[in-house]
């Protein structure tokens, strides 16, 4: 299975010629790519020929003509499923999308910069070679490090993208492995990943359950809300842009935290497989209650779904989702059934008591076992295996890394 990751890269300091090269580079391809939504809009389709000739006058490479072609088509496509009142798009800046068969990256003995990234940035004439830019590449981390010397050798290269923000210039570079995915079965030892509101997530192993809160989140996600509404009514639009960049950042930041906790937990089982809840069933379930926070919280749980997964597989761990339909009411010790009740589960059937979260992700690990046994998926019938019960182990790995940036955006706050 093919896997693809992206590593954003800040640019070094650039001379005033290169800036100018770029800046008239990015300018054309938004031109370039208002023309083709300019097309979608008279109601035809952005095919090849149809916009070549035409891009072709703005003396940009092929493959940013490429690139914005397929920018546009996607950007048409998103339009067309947004519901309600709308506007149709047309941008006022953009990025510009290379494909791996012209990017060249190498490695210099210059002292500042140890990587360069090579673009073209103006379309090849004949005989006439020199349309290539040398950006130097801002590599400060040993992880960043290790990508950029594995793409060619153990990554592909794929495309890369070059963003412009805040007079900083970026390259987005995606690279991507096989990677062989063993499919599990019951000699596999399951990492059950239950997905909540104040548990964001709670992951067991056989011997090791370990609670990811999501207090920190939801508070300031609420915190985000009151924002947006204050900013609302002062129609402040530039303001709640900037407000849900930093929102959007700050939860991709936690719950990639934590997929990463979880994944490397799981890499320390033998065969591990991770099963997660498949949420087309989040509305049978207690997760969500008021009405309004359905979207936002499933937005949540998929996304931090996405990355276990993302993660999970890039290290050769299988993934499976399961239905858990009644994993939250059944007892994983005796498989009774009784009505959770909030945050603690207790068995009526053998007095059973634990916090509720864990319950359910202990039979998300029954019902694997189950079907891998060819049983039909009741908790019932697997549950009946008896084991200590494993240590609880709270991670504040996130907490502390949330909580610097926690105290500089209440900074931010009382600053204004
Ligand atoms: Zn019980």
């Amino acid at each position: 299975m093919k896997i693809q990751k992206t590593v954003k890269i800040k640019i070094g300091k650039l001379s005033k010629n290169k800036q100018i090269i770029l800046n008239n580079l990015l300018s054309k391809n938004t031109k370039a790519i208002n023309f083709c939504l300019q097309k979608a809009k008279e109601g035809q389709i952005i095919s090849h020929s149809l916009v070549y000739k035409d891009l072709r006058k703005l003396n940009i490479p092929a493959t940013v003509i490429h690139g914005c072609r397929a920018k546009s088509i996607e950007i048409i496509k998103s339009y067309k499923k947004r519901k309600g009142k709308k506007t149709f798009p047309k941008l006022q800046n953009s990025c510009i999308r290379y494909d791996n068969q012209v990017i060249k990256l190498r490695k210099t003995d210059n002292k500042l910069y140890e990587y360069f990234i090579s673009l073209l940035y103006e379309a090849g004439v004949k005989g006439k070679s020199n349309n290539r830019i040398e950006l130097p590449l801002i590599v400060n981390s040993e992880y960043q490090k290790e990508i950029i010397q594995k793409i060619g050798r153990d990554y592909k290269l794929g495309s890369t993208e070059l963003i412009k923000k805040n007079d900083s210039y970026f390259v987005c570079i995606s690279y991507s492995k096989e990677v062989a995915i063993p499919s599990p079965d019951g000699s596999f030892s399951p990492i059950a990943v239950d997905v909540g509101i104040n548990n964001l997530a709670v992951s067991v192993t056989q011997s090791k359950v370990t609670f990811y809160s999501g207090k920190k989140m939801n508070w300031k996600n609420e915190f985000y809300r009151r924002q947006k509404d204050r900013l609302q009514k002062n129609f402040a639009l530039q303001e709640i842009k900037r407000l849900k960049g930093r929102q959007t950042r700050y939860n991709n930041s936690y719950i990639h935290n934590i997929a990463k906790r979880i994944v490397e937990q799981a890499k320390q089982e033998e065969k591990p497989v991770v099963i997660l809840e498949d949420l087309k069933y989040i509305r049978e379930t207690t997760k969500v209650t008021k009405k309004q926070r359905v979207k936002h919280h499933s937005w949540i749980f998929r996304r931090l779904q996405n990355a276990i997964e993302h993660k999970a597989n890039w290290v050769g761990i299988p993934v499976v989702y399961i239905d858990p339909s009644y994993s939250s009411q059944i007892c994983s010790k005796c498989g009774g059934k009784n009505k959770r009740n909030k945050h603690v589960y207790k068995c009526e059937n053998c007095g059973y008591e634990s916090n509720a979260d864990y319950n359910a992700a202990r039979n998300l690990q029954h019902i694997f076992k189950a079907k891998c046994f060819g049983e039909q998926a009741s908790i019932n019938n697997a549950s009946n295996e008896i084991k200590p019960e494993p240590k609880a182990e709270k991670d504040d790995i996130v907490g502390k890394f949330q909580e610097q940036k926690e105290r500089r955006d209440i900074l931010w706050e009382t600053n204004r």
